[in-house]
């Protein structure tokens, strides 16, 4: 699977993604990552890329042609995938990011990713260029380019032979309708506090079933919305039984 960022600031989207699993998973070719600066494709002799908005208000937009033109360079580029693509806009005005969107996304062969900066884009190039927009929460950051490295991270580890096994993430947080319920590891006594006696007991039933029970309750707490939707669930999986 190939991802490929439009940025302003290449450096910041290769350091982060070029660690750990991500990072490993370049080297192994399992997945490939590639940023590109859009203001190598300002035809401006000082590279500017961004312009004051029309109709006034405060901040920079940036212009529609110089990323139009790295688009279209990487598009070229890789046009042997163009049936499988998706192009990306990271904005606080999408639809937030979920474990739903990330494996729908992992389906794709090819993610072009928009980082916006300043007060975002000209109108112009999303309509034309992008097929989603996603934000990665409610709330605004400076630029696109975190959003991005957030989206690549939870898209590619679905990736086969990202992680060494899908069951790291099939059995995680959010993939099981549940959050996760909490784990230790050695030391057995830490600060006087001691790992859960099921935990060494060696039954693997009672202990999946503490874990459930745990995952339960750790939902129902923190996050009574996806508890709700997972009680929905259980009860339609029971009456097709
Ligand atoms: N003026 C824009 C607005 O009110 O929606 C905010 C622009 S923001 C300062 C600059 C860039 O950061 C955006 O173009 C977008 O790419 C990125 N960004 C900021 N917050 C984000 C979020 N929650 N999710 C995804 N991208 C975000």
């Amino acid at each position: 699977m190939i991802f490929d960022i439009m940025t302003l600031f290449p450096e910041l989207v290769d350091h982060v993604l070029g660690e750990s699993i991500i990072g490993r998973a370049q080297k192994s070719g399992a997945i490939e990552v590639s940023s590109y600066n859009i203001r190598d494709y300002s035809k401006d002799k000082h590279r500017r890329v961004d312009d004051t908005p029309y109709g006034g208000g405060k901040g920079m937009l940036m212009m529609a042609p110089p990323i139009y033109d790295c688009y279209k360079d990487i598009c070229d580029k890789h046009e042997e995938l163009s049936h499988s693509r998706r192009v990306i806009y990271m904005s606080p005005s999408g639809a937030v990011l979920n474990q739903k969107t990330a494996e729908r996304l992992s389906g794709y062969d090819h993610i072009i990713i928009l980082c916006g900066h300043y007060e975002g884009v000209d109108r112009r190039i999303i309509d034309e260029i992008v097929d989603e927009e996603i934000s990665i929460g409610d709330f605004v950051l400076t630029g696109g380019e975190i959003p991005a490295c957030i989206l690549v991270d939870s898209v590619a580890r679905l990736v086969d032979g990202v992680l060494s096994d899908p069951e790291c993430y099939e059995k995680e947080s959010i993939s099981s309708g549940l959050l996760e319920y909490p784990q230790y590891t050695r030391p057995f006594d830490f600060h006087g506090v001691t790992v859960p006696d099921i935990l060494i007991s060696g039954h693997h039933e009672n202990i999946d079933k503490w874990r459930l029970e745990k995952a339960i309750e750790t939902t129902k707490k923190n996050r009574p919305d996806m508890y709700e939707e997972y009680e929905r669930r259980q009860r339609v999986e029971k009456k097709k039984k």
